[in-house]
Order: C-alpha cells, then structure tokens, then sequence
C-alpha cells in the first residue's frame, strides 16, 4: 500500500483509515465517520500538517480533473487533487505559467491553497492564495460553500493557509501568468558574506521577477556565510525555442546509511558546489523545470535521508531584526547538527487573504537537517526563542514539533481563525498547537 508520511518522513503517523477519493460525489458524509478527517495531497509537506494519527485521511489525488481553461483570459478552474506538473504541461504550450511555484511541482492545487505556499517571486507575486478567485469547499456542517473575496470571505481567507482544517476544496479558480515561453534567463552570483545577500537581494527586487540564494551553512565562520544568489526573468529564447525542456533524467533516492550525511560528506559537497562556479557572476538560459524545480530530478530524494527522516526549519524574522538570520547562523555553527541544505530569501510585502498565512515582510531562511533525536530538536527550540523574540514566524508547512506557545506566539490570529475550522477536521500538526480540540471517537 502507498505509505501516507510526509516528506520529512517524521514524525510517524498511523492513520486509521485511507479513502481514495475519484469523484467529489463519492466523498462520504464526515458525519457518518467515527475518527477525525483530513486530507491527504501529495504528502509534500515536511511535517505534520497533512498528517491525522489515528483518523482518516481523504486522498485527493484522484479528484485530477480540469474543468475550465480560458486560454485568453488564463483562467484556469480545476480539481483540488490536479498537481502544479499537470497544470504546466496544459497551460505552457498555450503562453502561460503558474502565477507563484514552490520549490516542487509534485503538489495539488489544493495543498498549495491549504499551506498558501510562496515561490522565488514572493517579492513580487505574493503567495498562491493571493491569485485564487473561488473555491468550492465542502463541510461537514454546510455542505459545499462556495468561497471568494464576495462571498463567504471569512471562510474563503481561513482556507487560505487554513492547513487543511477547514473543510475538503473540491475545485478551484486562479489567475494563471502570461509568459513568452518555458525558459529562463538566469544569473548566478557568488557572495562570501550575508550583506553583500542583502545588498545583491535590494538590487535584484526590482529587475528580476525572481531572486534566491544557495547557502553553504557548513563552513559558516566567523562573519562568513558563503553562498550562491540565483536571480532570473522568463525569456522568449532558448536552446530549442520549440521544445518544453525538462530537468533530464529522474534517478531515485534509497533508504542511504545515516552515517553518509556528516560535516565532512557535507563540506565537500558545498565545497564543489560553491567552486564549480568559478567566475562570480554565471549567466545562462535554462528550463523552467531546472530554475524552479533542480530537487524533482531525484525521485524521492527524502529517503537518503535514511529511516529517521529528516527536519527543514523554514522561519521568517522582520528587515528590521534581520541580525537575527546572524544570530541563528552562529547557533547552527556552534551545534553538532549538520544542515545539509539551505535556501535564504527576502520576502516582500503583498499581502495575502490568509489569516494563518506564513509569508510576511522580511528574511526568511530554511534549513534541512537530518533527524537526530533529542539533540535535533533541542536546537531547532533555540531557534524558535529567537524566532519569537524577534517577531518572525516559523512555516507550519515545514513543521513537525515548534510548541503550542511558539505557535500562538508567531500566528496570533489563531483564535479568529479557530471560528472557520470544521467540526469533524483536524491534523496531527493541530491537535499538537492547540491540543484542547477533538473530535469524538
Ligand atoms: C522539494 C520541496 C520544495 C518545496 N518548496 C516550497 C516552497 O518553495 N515554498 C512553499 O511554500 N512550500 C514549499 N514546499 C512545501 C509544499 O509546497 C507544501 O507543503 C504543499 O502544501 C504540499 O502540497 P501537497 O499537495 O503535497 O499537500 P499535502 O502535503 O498532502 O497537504 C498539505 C496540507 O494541505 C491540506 N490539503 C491538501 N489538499 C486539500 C484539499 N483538497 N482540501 C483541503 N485541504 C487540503 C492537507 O490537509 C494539509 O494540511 C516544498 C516541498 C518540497 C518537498
């Protein structure tokens, strides 16, 4: 059977009972179900939010179905189980291209409007949900709702970033972004220090569509923070101007020996990483996939992190307490943990509806480690302290153990958000934050 984890692969989680779901008609009433419910999309969230201990899980991936594309308007109206890949192998032929992208096109529409995901061109686009014009939600107490900043707007900001805990998004409606084509222009960047980020990052805003940064966090010294900033535009030349390209051959991950990820294995990797590029700026033209998506090459890449899985800690601080990116850099540096992979970038200041939405002016950086145990959260709970103190937040899409205070702390609108959650809903991720709320079994 599918195993139903999430890609972080930590922490375990036994759902009661799967159901495929193929059709919206066969959604079975939540209130005939005895255990709590959740979706389940693609799994692509690293912790806990798409998981339900105990409950059942709806997967959504059979509800794949487009109902309406405008390629003059770029409209497009879909099943919440269609994935971003679909969405692009219909809409680029035609000049079009997601309005906003994870790191990942392996996820659902509905995934993306449950976490609010943001991209490379947060400082321009926003997030997903800032692009979405209607929803179809069906609850257990209302039936199917429909939701959009007319009609409904509560529930419609609520799901927004909602985690999945509002109700099951049957369909929905977003605006798609014109392109001249499926590459992009890209340049690469070589910075030794986390100002010359900041200045490269406040130079690039406003001239390229999308900005981010590689940073080697194992040879992090004193004042040192070696890195990689990649900026691009989409363009209308490229290699093959007629082909769709794509990142090249898919290889696949394996359950590798926990004892291959070490600062060593790491320090060499970066080490080759960071000179193979050896003049300071790179310029070159490439596919989308290879800009956007360099991880979906290795299938399943997660398992070489081995059977304890692994930990990303995605947080965001204000401009202002930007130092705090310092601050945590040395806390890693003076740890035993290896961080295996790091991605800095500045957030811009569009809003989005969403009332849980993680995204929010200022620095955010994320950080991969494998899954040591005690030692492994010990350090991601100092993290946090700085994180609250000043003022950021850390992603809930990326989380599988911040605390119930932290939580409250980085999303105080929890409360006006808890009015919109269905009766029947909730998640392993939930019931830890806010661990009063259960449904009868
Ligand atoms: C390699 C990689 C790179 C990534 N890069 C980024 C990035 O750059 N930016 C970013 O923001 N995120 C990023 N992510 C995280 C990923 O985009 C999100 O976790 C996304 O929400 C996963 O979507 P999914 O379809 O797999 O949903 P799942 O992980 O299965 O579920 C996520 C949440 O959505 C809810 N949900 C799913 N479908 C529905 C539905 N139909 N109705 C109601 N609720 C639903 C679930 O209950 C759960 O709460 C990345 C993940 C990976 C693996």
């Amino acid at each position: 059977m599918k195993p139903y984890l999430s890609w972080g692969r930590y922490p375990r989680s036994n759902a009661a009972q799967i159901l495929p779901l193929s059709w919206a008609s066969e959604v079975p009433d939540f209130n005939d179900l005895s255990r709590p419910v959740l979706v389940y999309g693609k799994g692509r969230s690293y912790g806990d939010v798409c998981l339900n201990d105990g409950g059942v899980l709806l997967d959504s991936s059979g509800l794949d179905r487009f109902i309406r594309f405008d390629a003059d308007t770029g409209i497009l109206r879909c099943e919440a189980g269609v994935t971003l890949q679909s969405i692009l192998r219909l809409i680029l032929p035609a000049g079009w291209f997601l309005p906003v992208t994870p790191g990942t096109q392996f996820v659902t529409v509905g995934g993306a409007i449950a976490n609010d995901v943001h991209g490379k061109n947060h400082h321009r686009a926003g997030t997903f949900g800032r692009h979405v014009h209607r929803f179809g939600l069906l609850r257990s107490d209302r039936g199917e709702v429909l939701c959009s900043p007319e009609q409904n707007k509560g529930l419609f900001d609520a799901t927004i970033g909602g985690l999945g805990l509002t109700g099951l998004i049957l369909w929905a409606e977003f605006q798609l972004k014109r392109v001249p084509g499926p590459w992009i222009e890209r340049e690469q960047i070589r910075f030794e220090k986390l100002e010359e980020f900041f200045e490269l990052s406040a130079a690039s805003d406003e001239n390229h569509e999308y900005t981010v940064a590689w940073l080697d966090c194992v040879s992090l010294g004193n004042k040192r923070a070696q890195g990689i900033f990649m900026r691009g535009n989409h363009c209308s030349t490229g290699i093959h101007n007629s082909a769709v390209p794509n990142a090249g051959r898919s290889i696949r991950g394996f359950d590798a020996p926990e004892i291959l990820i070490n600062r060593l294995t790491m320090a060499a990797f970066n080490w080759v990483y960071f000179h193979r590029q050896w003049q300071r700026i790179a310029r070159s033209t490439v596919g989308f996939e290879r800009f956007f998506y360099p991880l979906d090459g290795i299938a399943a890449w997660n398992r070489l992190y081995g059977r304890r899985g692994f930990l990303q800690y995605q947080f965001v601080v204000p401009n202002e307490n930007r130092e705090a990116v310092r601050e945590i850099l040395d806390l890693l540096a003076s740890s035993r943990e290896v961080c295996t992979l790091s991605v800095l970038k500045v957030f811009g200041a569009v809003r989005s509806p969403g009332l849980l939405s993680f995204p929010r002016p200022g620095v955010t950086l994320a950080m991969d480690f494998p899954f040591r145990g005690r030692s492994t959260l010990d350090l991601c709970e100092r993290f946090d302290e700085m994180v609250g103190k000043n003022g950021g937040a850390v992603y809930p899409a990326k989380d599988a153990r911040m605390s119930s205070e932290s939580f409250r702390a980085y999303f105080p609108r929890w409360t006006e958000f808890s009015s919109f959650l269905d009766p029947r809903f909730e998640s392993d991720f939930w019931r830890r934050v806010v661990p009063t709320r259960r449904v009868s079994q």
